[in-house]
């Protein structure tokens, strides 16, 4: 079975593990600030605060802008349920947007249309499997009207981005904050973590006390400190540390970033040259303001005789993972109280589109067996 995704690791990130277990220091600690500087030398942005997961950085993002219980937070359904659920624990309320089909981001257009009828007090866009939203457009719409935005940048590490005519590496943001996951799923992984970036300081400082309790100086420096130093708790924060054997392996997987990007951008390419069942079943759209890490591949089908379900249990018969598109949160139960709202084209991408295997290591082989398989169902 050619499965969807599958991380890159080996004995570097092994050793590198094993080191900190030895050590005798295992939770956040000089690895965490190794991995926090990497993010900075790669992206360019000026302060990194590694955490848990994407989720809570999104969630401490949110707390460190002030939204609360009665902030409306404009996002988007279209996305893993990680991404509106950050806004509902702050006790805010999601204000959902549609997507623009052709990149399955945000619409700008609706984003506009929704902000002149609600009052938000954020805009959180994600920048879906990788592929940059159209920030240019979106903070047109939100700077005229003061409202901050995030940046779920989880499936987005290593993906540029055209803004203001200069092309800026995602994870350095015009916005707040950006967030990056290090789920095994996507680009780079320790495991299961996290991490905010911000070009902000005051931001920044609110981040970096929410993730470790509220606190005002963190075990790192007063271990560094030669004189008695009492901490204060000046805020009710969280235990959302990353540990120092999640970070050294994260630290691994960052000089790897450069050559993952490389060898995924040849991989869109090899579909591109392979697959031909357009106009049917077409390879993703990349805009010219976009250069994607294609974290996931998404097929769109065009043609209404193709069954979604049909195509994938047929490639799953020959040995490929596929699955449906990205889902939508307000067609969950626990999203119940949004189900009525109208988002056709977030409905319309969960199901007209499939994921199919990409990952660093696929081979050409795989993907010519994989086009074929698809060409020759489509005819
Ligand atoms: C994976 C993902 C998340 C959640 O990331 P975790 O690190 O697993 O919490 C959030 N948003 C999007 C768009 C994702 O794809």
């Amino acid at each position: 079975m050619i499965p969807l995704s599958k991380p890159l690791t080996d004995k570097k990130e092994v050793k590198a593990a094993e080191e900190v277990i030895l050590s005798g220091w295992l939770t956040q600690g000089p690895k965490v600030v190794d991995l926090e500087q990497a993010v900075k030398d790669f992206t360019g942005v000026e302060y990194a605060c590694a955490v848990t997961s994407c989720t809570t950085a999104l969630y401490l993002s949110l707390l460190a802008l002030g939204i609360g219980p009665g902030s409306k937070v404009a996002t988007v359904s279209h996305s893993f349920i990680a991404t509106a659920n950050s806004v509902r624990y702050t006790g805010a309320d999601p204000v959902f947007v549609d997507i623009d089909i052709d990149t399955y981001n945000m619409s700008a257009y609706d984003l506009e249309k929704t902000v002149e009828v609600k009052q938000v007090d954020a805009v959180l866009v994600v920048h879906q499997m990788g592929m940059p939203a159209e920030l240019d457009a979106i903070f047109k719409v939100c700077s005229k009207r003061s409202i901050p935005v995030i940046e779920d940048s989880a499936c987005a590490i290593g993906s540029e981005v055209l803004f203001g005519g200069e092309w800026r590496r995602v994870g350095n943001p015009v916005s707040k904050f950006s967030c990056y996951s290090f789920h095994p799923r996507k680009v780079v992984t320790t495991g299961e973590g996290g991490m905010i970036t911000t070009n902000d300081e005051s931001l920044y400082r609110k981040v970096l006390a929410l993730r470790q309790h509220g606190v005002d100086i963190d075990a790192t420096e007063r271990h560094g400190k030669k004189d008695l130093v009492i901490e204060s708790y000046n805020t009710l924060g969280y235990n959302f540390r990353m540990s120092d054997i999640q970070a050294a392996v994260g630290v691994e997987q960052m000089k790897r970033l450069p050559e993952l990007i490389k060898e995924r951008r040849d991989i869109d390419k090899a579909y591109r040259k392979y697959l031909n069942a357009a106009p049917r079943i077409i390879p993703p759209f990349e805009p010219s303001y976009c250069r994607s890490n294609f974290q996931s591949y998404p097929l769109a089908i065009l043609d209404d005789n193709i069954d979604q379900s049909k195509l994938i249990s047929h490639l799953l018969s020959k040995g490929i993972s596929a699955k449906p598109g990205i889902m939508n949160a307000h067609e969950e139960p626990t999203y119940e109280q949004w189900k009525n709202i109208q988002l056709p084209m977030s409905e319309q991408a969960r199901r007209n589109t499939i994921l199919v295997p990409f990952f660093n290591g696929l081979a050409i082989k795989d993907i010519k067996y994989i086009s074929k398989t698809i060409n020759e169902y489509v005819r």
